[in-house]
């Protein structure tokens, strides 16, 4: 099981979930944030951080962002298991769904 980061971060990018987060898995790409399904351990320190209410535990992800899951996994189809967010610094890409997105306004 994993933590998903979902739609609210995308264009957002607050990062206050990466201070939390004991194993480093909390990834950056382009437009938003991705948590590695394999090195997550769940603990849910980074979900209440969250400003905007992005990360859910993968059981409670909103059905309207169901495919936030898919997104979050497949964007280390190519990367493996790089152990480690921090070294990795930004990742110049996006999953396709979230590449495909308008421009988020954050704007209150
Ligand atoms: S705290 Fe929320 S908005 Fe900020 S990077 Fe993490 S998931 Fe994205
Ligand atoms: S649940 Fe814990 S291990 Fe998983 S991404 Fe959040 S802070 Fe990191």
């Amino acid at each position: 099981m994993t933590y998903v980061i979902a739609l609210p971060c995308v264009d957002l990018k607050d990062k206050a979930c990466i201070e939390e987060c004991p194993v480093d898995c909390i990834y950056e790409g382009e437009r938003s944030l991705y948590i590695h399904p394999d090195e997550c351990v769940d603990c849910g320190a980074c979900e209440p951080v969250c400003p905007v209410e992005a990360i859910y535990y993968e059981d409670d992800v909103p059905s309207e962002w169901a495919e936030y899951y898919k997104a979050n996994v497949e964007f280390f189809d190519d990367l493996g298991s790089p152990g480690g967010a921090a070294k990795m610094g930004l990742i110049n890409k996006d999953h396709p769904i979230i590449a495909a997105l308008p421009p988020q306004s954050h704007d209150e």
